[in-house]
């Protein structure tokens, strides 16, 4: 990279805070961040808090504060999405406007009864509070070159249906949240876990609608227990040890497939992060879906069992 260009590389880690950071957090927040340091590029941090009955109070602070315990902190100031109401609202005023969303009354039973996809209402209580769906078109296909899982291709229509913009309860959907937000942040490059590779064409189709620009994506794998459970979902993900930073970023960095010597005899984390940064390489990375719990915690990353 110049010395005198700036990167224009955004790239960020937005946890929900629904439970502690575990090892498959910190490796999709290692991984974010060595890749923006990489490009001499800004890594910001976002809250993602816009479903309060999964969150745990208290827990985005203790992400935060385990955050800066590894070193990794946000470049600008951290946005909550639960202070973002008013650009989610304004966004989809738009889609209602000119016609890509619409009030949807079904039920998830309506839906089940008809194979649990969304392509036309099918409501059996007009009365109730309406969500808000986005109008997936019959034969929407979306395709994609995701940084490590490579080409990515997707039915939209069939796979997923009219996609939720706003709950039937009243909470934003994920899918609306983040893509309004991602790009009032300016990110350039998207980089989280595999979970989310699914979700991805849903934001593309949602970016084009909205008129702002998709962003390149890498998923990382996705670190699952020996049953091929997702970590979170896992009774094994113990959360990572603020007090010992250092054995889970050498396991996390172990994780990225990059080379264990690297970090070898220096003691604080700022020598380890800075080691890290000078070698680090992209090409490197595990061009797989997933790792499992086991393989990950014989190196410590999420300590004892
Ligand atoms: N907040 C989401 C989660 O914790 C991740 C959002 C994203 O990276 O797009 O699963």
């Amino acid at each position: 990279m110049s010395d005198t260009v700036p990167s224009l590389y955004r790239g960020r880690f937005a946890p929900s805070p629904t439970g502690r950071l575990h090892a498959g957090s910190l490796v999709a927040a290692l991984g974010s961040w060595l890749l923006a340091r990489h490009h001499d590029g800004t890594w910001l941090v976002r809250v993602d808090d816009l479903d309060p009955p999964r969150e745990v109070p208290g827990v985005a602070q203790q992400q935060l504060a385990t955050l800066a315990a590894f070193g990794l902190v946000s470049d600008e100031p951290v946005i909550w999405q639960s202070k973002r109401h008013d650009a989610y609202a304004d966004a989809l005023a738009r889609l209602l406007d000119d016609g890509s969303a619409f009030e949807c009354r079904c039920s998830r039973s309506d839906l089940a009864a008809v194979g649990g996809i969304h392509r036309t209402c099918v409501a059996s209580d007009r009365t109730r509070p309406p969500a808000v769906r986005l109008r997936v078109p019959d034969g929407t296909r979306i395709a994609f070159h995701d940084g490590l899982q490579g080409e990515v291709v997707q039915d939209v229509d069939r796979e997923v249906g009219d996609v939720v913009l706003r709950r039937a309860d009243g909470y934003w959907a994920y899918q609306l949240a983040v893509v309004v937000d991602d790009a009032a942040q300016g990110i350039t490059d998207i980089v989280r876990g595999a979970d989310l590779l699914d979700s991805t064409p849903r934001q593309i189709l949602l970016q084009r609608a909205l008129g702002v620009p998709t962003p390149q994506y890498l998923h990382l794998p996705l670190i699952v227990d020996a049953q091929g459970e997702k970590l979170s979902k896992s009774m094994a993900a113990l959360p990572i040890d603020d007090d010992a930073p250092l054995p889970a970023l050498r396991a996390a960095w172990e994780v990225l497939g990059q080379p264990p010597g690297a970090t070898a005899g220096l003691s604080t984390v700022d020598a380890v992060l800075q080691a890290m940064t000078r070698e680090f390489r992209p090409d490197r990375l595990p061009k797989v879906s997933s790792v499992t719990f086991a393989a990950a915690h014989n190196k410590g990353v999420a300590g004892a069992v």
